[in-house]
């Protein structure tokens, strides 16, 4: 092979490279087949200048296998860059932190931030969640560590990472889409310096994705994911059994239908590969990262060398794709240019796209918040003289409880002290959401569900999409940063924390308007 290997982030960040990334799923065990396939992959890969990097999953479908890192060393000792998914759901924002030094100690500088998929499997039961802070916090934390900013009660050097985070342009509906697009921008505002798609097969959505962050003015690198996709994999995905993989009914037939035409299946699964590599690069997409279940090396070559024979042709698979996945069941951010399968300039106007309705608890509650609860609310220094006199007194017990009971009505309250609701229209986003998001979904929701309870609870920010832009504020969503909650204000009353200045409001990184700030 000829030509100078670059590293992942050289790869990345240079927009005169599409950079090609091989993503792998350590097994379940410390040994075995799929580990000794791993390493066998990245020794192909090492030698070869057009691969820039193997990504390694961390659990996926929230069950338990061999943690990335050691792998991700080996993976380095063999001569390639990888690139370890780094998930919030099973590590408190400490246990995040002491495996942030110990990566920068073993020089693993390359990172995929994002929030992981529900526990469902562990030891004689379920495992507990955990959820502490979510990918925003995450990469901010990280952010703030590259800086050499305090992070804990000390300043340590600065670190050298390279990271990245996640988004679906995917979804189905109008709420799970645009509140998807509000946490890419906290994400890339936090610090993520690249942005990897989550698993679908629809070109137009493709588009839409990149065309709405050079509209937003993001300039991070987009990586595009490409999955050869089988046969069971499809309908498992059909099924929602992967947690924000994207298959629809249409696509599964003529993955379906296609598997008769080949004489091996795999044939079929590389080819799809292969052309769909065609479309990312014939949509100036930055990158490539390719997985799928048992890829070889041989395997991987094709696809990448079949793509790059196909992307002359990247609009005619495109059209095919698009008539294939698209089973009228999307919501597009742009209108559809007329004869064509394109989007076209003009975003879809979303103050006319459903009807609004009456939420009467939320208008019930923001008025509270306007009279009382809020800085500039008229009664706000009476109330905070009144707050801060209970603070003091024997009663403030009473008053906890009292709160805690009615919170518990509303919204399940788990008393965590440093409450959101009222940034998210008064729904809990510690209680109400399983993954504790206090920035946006998760990537898991699905046809509006929570990825957690399909149909039974929708995504509370579906939700509170619904109720904030029917009074004309779901800019709220994307507007405001909230930090992390502050584990010490557990079991006590919000609001005397709120007037006691001790909630997250009152802290310096409570951030009301992030498009008024370079960097959060
Ligand atoms: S409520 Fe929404 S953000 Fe929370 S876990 Fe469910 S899908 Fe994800």
């Amino acid at each position: 092979m000829e030509g100078k290997k670059l590293t992942m982030r050289e790869a990345i960040l240079d927009p005169k490279v599409t950079s090609i990334t091989w993503e792998l799923v350590p097994g379940r065990g410390a040994v075995g087949k799929t580990i000794d396939e791993v390493l066998e992959c990245a020794e192909h890969a090492a030698k070869d200048p057009r691969i820039h990097g193997i990504t390694l999953t961390d659990n996926p479908s929230g069950r338990p296998a061999i943690l990335p890192y050691n792998l991700a060393l080996e993976v380095k000792n063999i001569g390639i860059d990888p690139l370890i998914h780094f998930t919030c759901k099973d590590k408190n924002r400490n246990s995040i932190q002491s495996d942030l030094y110990a990566f920068e100690r073993s020089g693993l500088e390359c990172l995929l931030v994002m929030t992981g998929d529900y526990q469902t499997d562990g030891y004689k039961g379920q495992a507990q969640r955990v959820f502490d802070i979510d990918p925003v916090h995450t990469v901010k934390l990280i952010s703030d560590m590259n800086k050499g900013e305090r992070v804990g009660k000390t300043v340590y050097p600065p670190t050298h990472f390279f990271q990245g985070a996640v988004v679906s342009p995917f979804k189905r509906t109008e709420a799970e889409q645009v509140t998807q697009y509000y946490k890419l921008i906290k994400k890339v505002k936090a610090g993520a310096e690249f942005i990897i798609t989550q698993v679908g097969y629809d070109p137009r959505k493709f588009e839409e994705l990149r065309m709405f962050m050079e509209s937003n003015d993001i300039k991070v690198p987009l990586i595009g994911n490409v999955y050869m996709l089988s046969y069971p994999v499809a309908k498992m995905m059909y099924e929602n059994k992967l947690p924000g993989c994207v298959v629809s009914e249409t696509m599964l037939r003529y993955v379906d239908e296609e598997r008769g035409k080949f004489s091996r299946p795999r044939d079929a699964q590389l080819l799809r590969s292969a052309e769909m590599y065609a479309v990312m690069k014939g949509l100036r997409y930055d990158g490539i990262n390719i997985g799928g279940h048992g890829m070889k090396y041989e395997d991987f070559c094709f696809i990448l060398e079949k793509g790059e024979e196909l992307s002359k042709n990247w609009q005619e698979i495109a059209e095919k794709y698009q008539a294939v996945h698209n089973d009228g069941t999307f919501f597009y951010y742009y209108e559809k240019k007329e004869d064509s399968i394109w989007n076209s300039e003009k975003p879809v106007d979303l103050d006319k796209t459903e009807e609004k309705r009456t939420y009467l608890d939320y208008k019930l509650m923001h008025l509270l918040h306007v009279l009382v609860l809020s800085k500039h609310a008229p009664l706000y220094k009476p109330a905070r003289w009144a707050m801060k006199m209970l603070d003091d007194s024997p009663l403030k017990g009473i008053y906890t409880k009292v709160e805690h009971l009615a919170k518990v009505l509303t919204n399940n309250c788990k008393q965590c002290g440093d409450c959101a609701m009222p940034e998210r229209s008064f729904l809990c986003p510690m209680s109400v959401c399983p993954k504790q998001q206090r920035n946006g979904p998760c990537g898991g929701s699905y046809n509006g569900w929570c990825e957690v309870y399909p149909d039974k609870q929708k995504c509370i920010y579906v939700m509170a999409y619904d109720r904030l832009k029917s009074a004309g504020d779901k800019e709220k969503l994307q507007r405001d940063y909230i930090p992390p909650y502050d584990a010490a204000l557990y079991k006590t009353a919000s609001e005397i924390n709120f007037f006691c200045g001790r909630d997250f409001m009152s802290r310096k990184e409570y951030i009301e308007d992030i498009n008024k700030v370079d960097h959060l």
